[in-house]
């Protein structure tokens, strides 16, 4: 079995970017990303600053407002605030959201073109439609990674594992969108190892750690690997019993190293195809 580097995928996106927010800034342009943070996390903390460092690496300005405990209409009306500004072409609304204030509501004031994490769900109702969206960045890698590694998806039974609308569902539309045969499966499904091991290709984003282990995999299988959960020791393990389906996968993402850094670079490489769309629609 053969270990996606994701990290390197990462890598080639955000020399990507650099280009283009280098020519975005000599056009006057400088690409800008806001992120608002509603809870004090100390994971969020960390992936926030990691998004900070890579967007400054890549030439792209992030601004992070931190709106502790703010009240849901008042996170959505900085939203809106936000969507309204020029100078800003991409915007996050950073979960966990605090108790009571539910994301698609809030995200909902983020202008569609600036959605650059698909989370309004005027986003995943484009994406659904097949209309030109940014979709959620984490099912966006998804299908980045599977492109990467010239996996054939037309006529391919994938499964997805979790229907969330941040990364579940998404990820099945865009499989959908690229004409694979797409099963979604969650906390209810029946026989959940029997439905994994139909899949050429299986994308575990349950969040359950060890939840998928080598009966879930076809021999041959492509496993990509969304999960993020905690482990006791301060680091992170996947949804993907790692060592037991390594006999069984011909590929699989690892975690850390394998969607997590391919989402930072997409949403950043949205943060600049939103600035390049906005100065289109400026001089058009
Ligand atoms: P969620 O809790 O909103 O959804 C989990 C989904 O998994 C649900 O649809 C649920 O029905 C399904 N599920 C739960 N237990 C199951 C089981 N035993 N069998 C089958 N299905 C089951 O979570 P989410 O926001 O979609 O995130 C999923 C995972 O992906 C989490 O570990 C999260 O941390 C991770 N994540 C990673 C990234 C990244 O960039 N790598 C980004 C976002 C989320």
């Amino acid at each position: 079995m053969r270990l996606i580097d994701g990290r390197a995928i990462a890598a080639a996106i955000r020399e990507d970017l650099g280009a283009a927010a280098a020519a975005l800034i000599a056009a006057g342009t400088v690409p800008t990303l806001a992120v608002v943070v509603p809870t004090d996390d100390e994971a969020t903390d960390w992936y926030v600053r990691s998004i900070e460092r890579m967007a400054k690496r890549a030439g792209i300005e992030c601004r992070i407002e931190h709106m502790l405990d703010a009240s849901g209409g008042q996170l959505g009306a900085r939203l809106a605030e936000l969507s309204l500004d020029p100078s800003v072409h991409g915007i996050i609304c950073q979960t966990p959201m605090p108790a009571g204030v539910a994301l698609h509501e809030v995200a909902a004031h983020i202008a569609p073109a600036k959605d650059i994490d698909g989370a309004s769900p005027t986003s995943l109702g484009r994406l659904a439609a097949g209309l030109p969206t940014f979709a959620p960045a984490t099912a966006a890698a998804v299908l980045e990674i599977l492109r990467h590694e010239g996996v054939p998806l037309s006529g391919s039974r994938v499964v997805v594992v979790g229907r969330s609308t941040v990364v579940g569902k998404p990820a099945a539309l865009l499989l959908i969108a690229a004409h694979a045969t797409v099963t979604v499966c969650h906390s209810r499904t029946v026989g959940l190892a029997d439905v994994c091991a139909e899949a050429d290709v299986l994308v575990a984003a349950a969040g359950k750690a060890s939840l998928i282990g080598a009966g879930h995999v076809k021999p041959g299988a492509v496993v990509i690997d969304v999960g993020t959960n905690p482990t006791s020791d301060g680091g992170l393990a996947g949804d993907v019993d790692q060592e037991a389906v390594s006999r069984r996968a011909a590929v699989l993402t690892p975690v850390p190293g394998g969607v997590g850094p391919v989402t930072t670079s997409l949403l950043l490489r949205h943060a600049v195809l939103a600035a390049q769309s906005g100065l289109a629609a400026q001089s058009g």
